[in-house]
């Protein structure tokens, strides 16, 4: 068969390669009748260095399904398909909640992050540790001007939202319970000074042997 394949810089040809075969069970052999040139493919078209074998580029077709594995199920030969750009079971709890770019491969995190520090370490856990898919939220004043924002964070659809706290908006819904005891907000405060003390408290949340100073004049 033909394929495209890159050598450098501005280098794309076109050459016969080997057909292919079934390897997996799993495997269908697509012919491609439509495909086209993705603005990613053009990625390594400036800066790629040059190869001496080449490497097949290219990712996105419409196909007619030559010959398929004895497990797969849902295509047979002569089905015409659409192939997205990323490989995709379409079974796992990712491909459910329609993020097959993010088809189960291990890993997995929490659907939603609070990110209430502001540094610029802490940011980054957030988005470290939240699902594909989810939710980081800050609320602590950013003491950095960038958030992870490249490649590998665009591919994983992670939603970054947050911003200063309108706390005024919460005080109806949130004080009834507060004065009731349903909610106790003070859980937070792990040192108590009076006013004289006020540096002590400074320096203690700086060094972070307090999280929160509460002041008593
Ligand atoms: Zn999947």
């Amino acid at each position: 068969m033909r394929a495209t394949l890159i050598y450098g810089a501005g280098d794309v040809r076109i050459e016969d390669v080997p057909d292919p075969s079934l390897r997996e069970p799993t495997d269908a052999i697509v012919r491609v009748v439509r495909s086209c040139i993705c603005g990613s493919d053009l990625w390594p078209y400036a800066p790629r260095e040059a190869t001496q074998q080449g490497d097949r580029i290219g990712h996105e077709f419409l196909g007619v399904v030559e010959e398929a594995g004895r497990d797969v199920s849902g295509l047979k030969a002569g089905d015409l398909v659409v192939a997205p750009f990323v490989w995709a079971d379409n079974t796992c709890d990712f491909c459910r909640e329609g993020l097959q770019t993010s088809c189960r491969h291990g890993g997995d995190g929490t659907h939603t992050v609070l990110e209430c520090v502001g540094l610029k370490p802490a940011i980054e856990t957030a988005f470290a540790v939240v699902r594909n898919g989810g939710t980081v939220s800050r609320v602590g004043a950013p003491q950095y001007r960038d958030v992870p924002a490249d490649f590998g964070v665009f591919f994983r659809n992670i939603t970054l939202t947050g911003g200063v706290a309108p706390a005024r908006a919460y005080i109806e819904e949130l004080l009834p319970d507060v004065l009731a005891g349903r909610v106790e907000p003070g859980k937070v405060f792990d040192r108590t000074v009076g006013l004289d003390q006020v540096p002590d408290g400074y320096r203690a949340m700086a060094d972070r042997s307090a999280l929160k100073v509460l002041i008593q004049p």
